[in-house]
């Protein structure tokens, strides 16, 4: 059901209550990546462009229900106040008289920042009262805290019982758009590349993408699971040994519905982490038993890049290896090469979304090349394993 969008509000002269997702990274009281503040700008630029009277709301941290200083949203609303070059008041509290006080000052096209919504255990535990304290500073709601719609919150589901309206701002719109038509209705082919440490984690991605995708490529320690169910030596390398089962039974359904699902045939083996400067590239059936696995092999990457350029829908979540460590970084950089490229190149539609994927590719310095980045972690892995978001399901329908 397409849901309300902030498009579709009476703005003008309204207190807007806008959850945004502002978690970001602190040093000194100083905002160390503004990645998150800046993609709100569009949904926080239209309601005052429009005269609204916004109020914005977040979590930041884990203040596990305490008043802490430490997780204050003050230098996040002073660095917003600087990318918007305007004054952006600042409520101590983010309930009663202090957020009211605040709120009631401001005039049409002006903005309010409330203290952390976790500073109160009743955020998370989704308290019905507190759901309908925040809900009273407003007149209309707008989530575009994609990141956290996958969680029942009071911010992010409670209180949308208690508004009129509840709608979609633009990152939210954004991500929807993105990862709900490339997963029902992908322009094909459709090829996902899976990788990580645990297949354990994604599971249900999996059994959902083989639904809808022509080619499954698993990359990274989840690849050994899979591997150790068809019989082969992994030797040292990380495995979920109760979950071999399951990786078979993917296996199987992957040749039932006729998808690619393919496996590193070459990989960089070392006798640790930190012996990098012994590695080398053996074939996935020739891995020494003393051994451990922790990137893709050069040949894995052709063929992985070959698959990738011939895609028109592209999904990638989780790294090839241990890419935080040279040299095992060389086969997430190569996959993120060829997304680029199949984007750049060959109009392929791509969509990365998960943290460290993500961070391959801001490292590789071609995020721009790239269709849609997603800003949500759990957010996202959760959408590929079809599952409905809370935060999303909350919103009001057109
Ligand atoms: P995940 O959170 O499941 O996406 O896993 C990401 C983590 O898996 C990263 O920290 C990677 O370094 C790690 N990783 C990926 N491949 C391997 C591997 N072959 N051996 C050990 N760790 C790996």
């Amino acid at each position: 059901m397409p849901k309300l969008s902030i498009r579709d509000l009476d703005l003008a002269g309204k207190r807007v209550f806008i959850r945004v997702d502002f978690n970001v990274p602190l040093d000194g009281g100083q905002v160390t990546d503004d990645t998150r503040i800046t993609s709100a700008i569009p949904t926080i630029q239209f309601a005052t462009d429009k005269g609204a009277r916004v109020i914005l709301a977040s979590h930041l941290g884990r203040p596990k229900g305490q008043r802490n200083p430490k997780y204050s949203l003050k230098p996040v609303a002073d660095h917003l106040a600087k990318l918007l070059g305007k004054s952006v008041a600042f409520a101590n509290d983010c309930i009663g008289d202090e957020a009211a006080q605040v709120v009631n000052k401001l005039q049409d096209g002006e903005i309010a920042v409330l203290e952390n919504l976790r500073f109160y255990a009743e955020e998370e535990g989704n308290d019905p009262k507190f759901a309908e304290q925040l809900a009273s500073l407003c007149d209309v709601y707008v989530n575009d805290a994609f990141g956290t719609a996958h969680r029942a919150h009071a911010s992010t589901e409670g209180m949308t019982k208690f508004v009129k309206q509840a709608a979609a701002g633009f990152l939210m719109e954004k991500e929807l758009r993105y990862l709900v038509e490339a997963l029902g209705n992908p322009r094909r082919p459709f090829v996902v590349i899976l990788g990580g440490a645990k297949v354990s984690d994604k599971i249900q991605v999996i059994e959902n993408l083989l639904k809808s995708a022509d080619a499954v490529l698993i990359g990274g320690a989840m690849a050994y699971t899979f591997l150790k169910a068809r019989g082969l030596e992994i030797g040292k390398s990380l495995v979920e040994l109760d979950k071999t089962d399951l990786a078979a039974s993917l296996e199987t359904a992957a040749k039932e519905r006729g998808v690619k699902l393919v496996l590193p045939a070459d990989h960089v083996v070392a006798a640790n982490p930190d012996d990098g400067a012994n590695a080398k590239t053996v074939g996935v059936e020739a891995t020494p038993a003393d051994l451990m696995g922790l990137d893709i092999g050069a040949a894995t990457q052709a063929t992985y890049s070959e698959i990738i350029a011939s895609a028109q829908t592209i999904i990638w979540n989780g790294p090839m290896g241990l890419f935080e460590k040279a040299p095992f970084d060389q086969g997430t950089r190569a996959v993120a090469q060829a997304v680029a490229q199949a984007s750049e190149k060959g109009d392929a539609t791509s969509i990365i979304g998960g943290g460290d994927s993500v961070a391959a590719i801001h490292e590789s310095g071609l995020a721009d090349k790239i269709t849609h980045i997603s800003t949500g972690g759990g957010a996202t892995l959760e959408l590929l394993a079809g599952d409905v978001l809370p935060g999303v399901a909350a919103l009001t329908e057109k």
